[in-house]
C-alpha cells in the first residue's frame, strides 16, 4: 500500500522559500497540503514559521506520514484550495546554518573524546548540544570550537541522498539516531559534510560550510555526573 504523505519540498531543495500548495484538509487551526516547504519540529530542530494563504503558521508538526501546519487562528481555507506558502525565511537560514554547526561540533567532540550526543536543540537564537562526557572544561570546549570553524572555513560541499535502510545501518557511523527512525521507511536520507560527518538526517542544512559563518560556544551546563551541555550560536 502506499502511503499518502505529505510530499516535504525542503528535501528536494532547501532553499525553497515560497511555493503553492493544495489544501487537503482542515481540522480547526491544522491545515494539511499536499506538499510543503515548511520543515517540521523534529530530530531536535524547532519548526519552520511563515505564512499559508496570507495566514501565520505558528508551528509546523508531522504526526505520522503527515505534516501538519498549525495557523494562529482557524483561516477560512478548505480543502481544494491553492494556497501560497512563505517561510520565514531569516529564522529558516539560522536553523540551516545552526544545524550544520551541530553536526560539525558532535563530529569534532565524538573524534577528540569519543563521547556521543545524548540530546540537541537547533533554535534560530542559541543551540544546544549534550555530550556523555564527564571532563569539559573551558579550554577544551575552546580547542573544540577552534576545529569547529576550521572545518567550517574549510568550505566543504554538504550533500544529501538517499540510501536503502539496511545499506546504512551496515555502516555504524551513519546511523547515530537510528531509535528515531520510522522503521517503516526503506529508504534513509543521508546527510554528508565533506569528509567530516556523514549520517542518516531528515532535517535542513546549508549547502556549503562557508554559509555558517563562525560558530561560537555561549556557555556550558552539567548535566548530570557525565552529561555535559554546550550552548553555541553562530555568528
Ligand atoms: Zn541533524
Amino acid at each position: 500500500m502506499l502511503l499518502k504523505l505529505t510530499r516535504r519540498l525542503y528535501w528536494q531543495d532547501m532553499y525553497m522559500q515560497e511555493f503553492d500548495a493544495r489544501v487537503e484538509s482542515v481540522d480547526g487551526p491544522r491545515v494539511v497540503v499536499d506538499q510543503t516547504a515548511f520543515n517540521p519540529r523534529g530530530g531536535g530542530l524547532v519548526s519552520d514559521t511563515g505564512t499559508l494563504a496570507g495566514a501565520r503558521v505558528s508551528e509546523v508538526v508531522k504526526e505520522g506520514e503527515e505534516i501538519f501546519h498549525v495557523m494562529q487562528s482557524p483561516t477560512g481555507i478548505g480543502p481544494g484550495a491553492v494556497v501560497h506558502g512563505v517561510l520565514d525565511w531569516d529564522r529558516r537560514l539560522r536553523i540551516m546554518r545552526m544545524h550544520t554547526s551541530a553536526h560539525i561540533l558532535s563530529a569534532v567532540v565524538n573524534k577528540e573524546t569519543g563521547a556521543l550526543i545524548t540530546g540537541n536543540q537547533i533554535s534560530p537564537d542559541q543551540s544546544r548540544v549534550d555530550f556523555n562526557l564527564a571532563d569539559f572544561d573551558k579550554e577544551k570546549i575552546s580547542s573544540y570550537i577552534e576545529r569547529v570553524n576550521e572545518v567550517v572555513t574549510r568550505g566543504l560541499d554538504v550533500r544529501t541522498f538517499f540510501m536503502k535502510r539496511e545499506e546504512a545501518l551496515a555502516n555504524p557511523g551513519f546511523v547515530k539516531l537510528a531509535n528515531a527512525m520510522p522503521p517503516s521507511d526503506d529508504m534513509l536520507r543521508i546527510v554528508q559534510i565533506g569528509d567530516v560527518d556523514t549520517q542518516a538526517d531528515g532535517g535542513v542544512h546549508v549547502k556549503n560550510t562557508l554559509e555558517i559563518g563562525k560558530v561560537v560556544a555561549v556557555k556550558t551546563e552539567n548535566k548530570g555526573k557525565s552529561n555535559r551541555r554546550l550552548y553555541f550560536t553562530v555568528e
